[in-house]
């Protein structure tokens, strides 16, 4: 095997290097080294050509097509030449072939992968937010397998509106008039604004000049969507009187945004829609209110914070509520505005809405959700989101238990493994103020064993089959188990962890 060495799929880039396309069609046979096989052991490598006619490049051609094969060969050729110029033994067809096939295989894999979300944030942006319920899945199927009427109004027999499928159960859910679907929130947002007030102005706290996860900044979405930003009162304290003053001929709506991913305390006074609205109607202006998350349900009775929901703001004096489909909704990525018939009907005629709308797949999966939302009993076992979101902390505690002894057993004598107290996140900016109780598997070094560290065990578990996402504390590395549903898949990889990899 010495021979080999250097040649091992570990040593070599895991993605298939694809630089050789543009010589696809130059013969196989050619090779850009010639050697002397008397004296040179790279002389005894075979040819492409001569790989190519092996019986087992024969399925892997079948598998992959001819021209991905025939760059693969290549490029474990080329290599094997520098690996037998460096340790002095060719290796042979067959163990070219299968680094060729490991190699293929690797690089047909998809790169959205599913993987374990141990990070305590419940709807996590960068993990894909909320999962599906199997209502929404099986709908999704149906719409992406099958001709559906998704602009089709089937009773009169004439063209629909695909935002109709949905219309209603907002309406239902929310108490508006009204409701249309879009890309987003932001998208939500951008419409409105370039609707309502395209080159005019819109007067906002400044408090609630916010950036939502790097790219929302509402001064950003104000001036893309061809509106100016009207600042009113101080980061910490606005008044009424502060929009009275902002508000002039050129004013085109007065709007709040939910603060949702922080939260200011102290001396602190804000105007809520019931004042704000008041105001906006004397001067015959619309409220529009961008709750960001926006939870359908009260969350107080689940023993959460208080989230605001759009039936309140609309009840209480928003014109325009728009929010999240993927965040507390616990559905997909959608942006849904909610609020007047007319209004809506205004936003639904502007151009952009075309360039802003959902696909079937989408308005498929959010119908099934929102359905979910009729029945106020079930709707917490349904919806995935929810349920993580009020999973009891004793069968978070008895998970934990259950886990410990096979971490252990998998992390060996070299770190301590031990459960945590610690706080999950609602997530995507939603309930700021309001953590959870959850418990965690940590480990760290072991009191004997400096040499080991966190990141390196963060980094081993992201590397598993079903990368396994925690967070690195200090020292820990940290498992929160709130998230975890498929405890036998988690447990199963465990002994697959190669705690020598570098970090
Ligand atoms: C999350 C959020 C947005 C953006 O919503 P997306 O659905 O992520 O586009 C906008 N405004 C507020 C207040 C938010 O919390």
């Amino acid at each position: 095997m010495a021979a080999l060495r250097g040649f091992d799929s570990h040593s070599f880039p895991p993605r298939l290097c694809r630089g050789s396309t543009s010589s696809r069609n130059e013969s196989p046979t050619h090779r850009p080294t010639v050697v002397n096989a008397r004296h040179d052991p790279r002389g005894k490598l075979p040819s492409v050509d001569k790989l190519l006619r092996e019986p087992a490049t024969a399925a892997l051609i079948a598998r992959h097509g001819r021209a991905r094969v025939v760059d693969a060969l290549r490029d474990v050729l080329q290599q094997a030449r520098e690996a037998t110029k460096a340790h002095g033994a060719a290796p042979g067809a067959k163990a070219m072939i299968d680094t060729c096939s490991r190699r293929l295989v690797e690089d047909a894999r998809p790169t959205l992968r599913r993987v374990f979300n141990l990070t305590g944030t419940v709807v996590h942006t960068n993990l894909g937010r909320a999962l599906m319920p199997q209502a929404a899945v099986d709908a999704v199927a149906l719409a992406m397998t099958n001709a559906v009427n998704l602009e089709y109004d089937l009773a009169a027999g004439e063209r629909g509106e695909r935002d109709r499928h949905v219309e209603s159960l907002l309406c239902e859910l929310t108490g508006a008039e009204a409701a249309l679907v879009v890309n987003n929130n932001a998208a939500a947002v951008f419409l409105a604004l370039n609707t309502l007030a395209l080159g005019r102005e819109v007067p906002v706290s400044r408090g609630e000049l916010v950036e939502i996860g790097g790219t929302f900044r509402v001064p950003d979405i104000m001036k893309r969507a061809g509106a100016t930003l009207v600042e009113v009162g101080t980061t910490n304290r606005t008044h009424p009187a502060d929009y009275e003053a902002a508000i002039g001929p050129a004013t085109a709506l007065l709007m709040k945004v939910h603060t949702s991913n922080y939260h200011i305390t102290g001396f602190t006074a804000a105007v809520d829609e019931a004042v704000l609205g008041a105001i906006a109607h004397r001067h015959r202006l619309p409220l529009v209110t961008d709750l960001g998350s926006g939870s359908l349900l009260d969350l107080e009775r689940l023993g959460l914070p208080h989230e605001p929901t759009p039936r309140e703001k609309l009840a209480q004096g928003a014109d325009l509520v728009t929010f999240s489909g993927d965040k507390l909704l616990g559905g997909p990525q959608a942006g849904i505005i909610a609020g007047g018939a007319a209004l809506i009907d205004t936003l639904r005629h502007n151009p952009l809405k075309r360039a802003l709308r959902v696909g079937k797949m989408t308005l498929a999966a959010l119908e099934a959700v929102l359905r979910a939302y009729r029945n106020p009993d079930t709707v917490c076992a349904e919806l995935p989101a929810l349920r993580a979101l009020t999973r009891p902390l004793a069968s978070i505690e008895q998970q934990a238990a259950r886990l410990l002894a096979p971490l252990r057993d998998a992390l060996g004598a070299r770190y301590a493994v031990w459960i945590a107290t610690v706080s999950s996140q609602p997530g995507s900016g939603a309930l700021p103020a309001g953590s959870l109780e959850s418990r965690a598997l940590a480990a760290g070094p072991a009191q004997a064993h400096t040499g080991v560290d966190a990141r390196a065990l963060a980094s081993a578990f992201r590397a598993l089959p079903v990368p396994v996402i925690g967070r690195v504390h200090g020292d820990a590395f940290i498992l929160d188990l709130r998230g975890l549903g498929d405890e036998e898949a988690f447990i199963a990889q465990l002994r697959l962890l190669n705690l020598e990899a570098p970090a």
